[in-house]
């Protein structure tokens, strides 16, 4: 048994994994999920967007209804799960200090998605930031858990100095579109760019409206980035 085997087995004993749909204890070592709530979960289907990566209804359509009248800061993105499959999990991975989930989460990802993520030839992952006050609320922020599990696997650096949140939007849930879009205007701040970074795929817990991705893109193309891509745990349906 070699060191590393002992220091999983020993992390293994003192904290559990647990299921991130069924939030049990996994029965098997091995394995990050039950096997019979791996089902449980849906991944997005075809026809999807070919900008924002949502499933669109009607098919013959190149692009959803939302990016086909608006405009986007980024390039296009990729997400593995429909929302309402997956939102309970990502409500506990969230609020109910369940950051290991994090670990399922990213080799799903990775194993159904890896080659598009790698497709977009990222300088690095940026996880959309926490503010501060959040921040410390939670104690952990669970888009930068989620690239550090895909960082790892494909080999592509984190960087999560670069983009900071200067707004607290807490409140944006009771607001509709409008305010929302509105709310998240001049939300983040680009630090700086020593190392000429030209790609950045974003990562994120959730894609919606897309309104905090999009604002986020903004900010990096308007410090200099030249391309921005993101990657989402789960997607929203389209139009
Ligand atoms: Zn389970
Ligand atoms: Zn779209």
């Amino acid at each position: 048994m070699g060191i590393e085997n002992i220091k999983e087995g020993v992390l293994d004993l003192l904290y559990p994994k647990r299921c991130p749909v069924c939030d049990d204890i996994v029965p098997e070592k091995k394995r990050l999920c039950c096997p019979e709530c791996e089902r449980i979960f849906y991944e997005v289907k075809q026809p999807r967007c070919l900008k924002c990566g949502k499933h669109i209804k009607t098919s013959g359509k190149a692009f959803c209804y939302d990016c086909s009248r608006g405009m986007h800061f980024y390039e296009y993105g990729v997400s593995l799960y429909e929302y309402a499959s997956v939102h309970d999990s990502i409500y506990s991975f969230k609020n109910g200090n369940r950051g290991e989930y994090a670990r399922f989460y990213g080799e799903k990802i990775t194993e159904k998605l890896g080659d598009k993520i790698l497709a977009m030839k990222g300088d690095a992952l940026v996880p959309i930031p926490l503010h501060p006050e959040k921040f410390r609320k939670r104690g952990y922020n669970q888009a930068e858990l989620l690239a550090k599990e895909i960082s790892v696997r494909l080999g592509i650096p984190i960087r999560n100095d670069i983009l900071i949140r200067i707004k607290n939007t807490d409140a944006q849930k009771h607001q509709g579109d409008f305010g929302r879009q509105n709310n998240m205007k001049k939300a983040f701040h680009m630090v700086q760019n020593d190392v000429k970074l030209k790609t950045i795929i974003l990562v994120d817990d959730v894609y919606t409206t897309g309104n905090t991705i999009d604002a986020a893109a903004k900010e990096l193309r308007e410090g200099g980035i030249d391309r921005v891509f993101f990657v989402t745990l789960a997607i929203g349906k389209g139009k």
